[in-house]
Order: C-alpha cells, then sequence, then structure tokens
C-alpha cells in the first residue's frame, strides 16, 4: 500500500496569554519556555480576525486559561468569529476543539461541567484540558483533530459524530504515531 502525505492548516486562536504560541512550541518541537513574548503586542482582548487568515482551513483549535474566566467567555467571540467566517468545502464547519489550558494551576476559575455546557451550546467538536507546560494532552488533543481532518477528507464523508463532549484522551490509542 502506498502512502500520502497530507498537508493541513490548522488555526490556533484564543485570547493573549492563553498558551497559543506555547502549544505550537510545545507540538512541534517539544519545548517550553516561560518567557515568550506576546505574539501581538498589546493585544488583550478579542479581536476580529480577517477572512484571510481563515481561509483554507481544515480545523480550529480555540484555547482558554482556565484560571482566567475572561479567557473563558471570549472563547464564545472566537467561536462565532470563526464560524461566520469559514466553513468547509461541503458547507459544514471545521472541526474545532476548545482546549481549557494551564490546567496545572489551581484554582480554576470554571467549572468543568461549565466548559462542557459552553462546549455543547457552541458547537464545538469537544473539549479537553490541556497543560501545555507540563505536556499533558497536547500530541493527544492533536490526533483527535487530525483524525477529524482526515474524516473529512474522505469522500462523502461526514463529521465524526463528537457534539462538544469531553474527549476522554484515555481511551484514544496513540502507538505508532509520530508527528513531524
Ligand atoms: P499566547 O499569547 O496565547 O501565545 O500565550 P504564550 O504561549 O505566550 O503563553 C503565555 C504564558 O503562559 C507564558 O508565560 C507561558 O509560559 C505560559 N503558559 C502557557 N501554557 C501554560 C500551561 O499549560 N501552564 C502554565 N502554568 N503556564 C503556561
Ligand atoms: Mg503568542
Amino acid at each position: 500500500m502506498g502512502s500520502r502525505d497530507y498537508l493541513f492548516k490548522v488555526l490556533v486562536v484564543g485570547d493573549a496569554a492563553v498558551g497559543k504560541t506555547s502549544l505550537v512550541q510545545r507540538y512541534s518541537q517539544d519545548s517550553f519556555s516561560k518567557h515568550y513574548k506576546s505574539t501581538v503586542g498589546g493585544q488583550e482582548r478579542f479581536t476580529s480576525m480577517t477572512r484571510l487568515y481563515y481561509r483554507d482551513a481544515s480545523a480550529c483549535v480555540i484555547m482558554f486559561d482556565v484560571t482566567n474566566a475572561t479567557t473563558f467567555s471570549n472563547s464564545q467571540r472566537w467561536k462565532q468569529d470563526l464560524d461566520c467566517k469559514l466553513t468547509l468545502p461541503s458547507g459544514e464547519p471545521v472541526p474545532c476543539l476548545l482546549l481549557a489550558n494551564k490546567s496545572d494551576l489551581s484554582p480554576w476559575a470554571v467549572t468543568r461541567d461549565q466548559i462542557d455546557r459552553f462546549s455543547k451550546e457552541n458547537g464545538f467538536t469537544g473539549w479537553t484540558e490541556t497543560s501545555v507546560k507540563e505536556n499533558k494532552n497536547v500530541n493527544e488533543a492533536m490526533r483527535v483533530l487530525i483524525e477529524q481532518m482526515m474524516a473529512n477528507t474522505r469522500e462523502g464523508s461526514t463529521s465524526l459524530p463528537t457534539q462538544g463532549d469531553y474527549i476522554n484522551l484515555q481511551t484514544v490509542s496513540t502507538p505508532g504515531w509520530t508527528c513531524c
């Protein structure tokens, strides 16, 4: 059987300082630093992104900081902004994971029930808690997203039947899988 390479564009959005740059560093280089400079200087709140930024993306990660309630509520705005600017060629929304990052810190400013309800109400593919710092659930969450994107490339496919639920990553197997 031949093998095939796929190239996917995945958006990572969310408020400033929730851990987006850290996520990309962790996933692509397996490194973590406490000292990333803010990517967009002075950007503290939700800002609508241009259509060009969203164009041709196959999936999205929306991230918030579990210790910061504002970043959680702003996730809704990020999701709405995404949904009105981007759909798959089939017209369906792109798979979008909600990542509750900095799960290593306490106290959390939101409960798991709140996150679960929010994820379902706002049409996320699913959600899970991550700690980019402790490398918790990062590869596993990205694997779920890749499976979704692969499923969406198959002809006549419909999205996997996840509807905002908590993604129990204990049940997601990773053997044999390597990343870039
Ligand atoms: P961005 O603005 O969303 O790109 O956020 P950064 O990736 O720059 O991260 C902002 C700060 O949060 C940095 O000091 C990171 O080291 C820190 N950070 C990111 N992820 C985590 C995490 O999972 N746990 C903890 N404790 N800190 C994190
Ligand atoms: Mg950044």
